[in-house]
């Protein structure tokens, strides 16, 4: 297939040369208006389930390609854990906190508070975090070389004052 829009990082562009005077930062409201409003077309054209799936995978590639350009190769779990708390407070993302960690059985339970998503929206009956269960999955598979489903078992939107999520290696 042609591809027109393939992700590479540079798409991210030179912030400093493009916006002197704004730099990095934007409303959230404004990342949140923007994620909402393609989610509410994609289901519109595609169904829910296609939604998010779609949402799962774009989180899933966004996380391989954080972990690649932001981290960098982490070669120890604690290492690895203490370079992502501090990029995702450093970018604004959420704050991590892990719960547990079985690096034998790959089997992890990870909160974020704060979180860029959801934390502060209304409650709704289902967890909403569907992007940052792909994060969550490509973050953890490039650093384990080990492929995994990540769940959202609490979220702001059910209630909860933290995102909770599992992490469980498959296959
Ligand atoms: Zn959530």
């Amino acid at each position: 297939m042609e591809r027109k829009y393939q992700f590479s990082w540079d798409l991210l562009g030179d912030i400093a040369q493009g916006r002197p005077n704004l730099g990095h930062n934007t409303r959230l409201e404004v990342y949140r208006l923007m994620q909402f409003c393609i989610r509410d077309v994609l289901e519109q054209n595609l169904g829910k389930e296609k939604t998010d799936n779609l949402f799962y995978e774009a989180g899933y590639l966004a996380g391989g390609e954080f972990y690649k350009n932001v981290l960098g190769q982490q070669h120890d779990f604690n290492e690895f854990v203490r370079s992502l708390q501090k990029a995702l407070k450093e970018m604004g993302i959420g704050i991590l906190r892990v719960e547990k960690a079985d690096l034998d059985a790959g089997s992890f339970v990870v909160t974020v508070s704060e979180d860029l998503d959801c934390s502060g929206l209304p409650e709704l009956d289902y967890e909403i975090c569907v992007y940052d269960e792909g994060f969550i999955a490509g973050l953890m598979e490039s650093f384990t070389g080990r492929k995994f489903k990540v769940e959202e078992v609490d979220c702001w939107c059910t209630g909860d004052r933290t995102c909770r999520f599992t992490a469980e290696v498959v296959g």
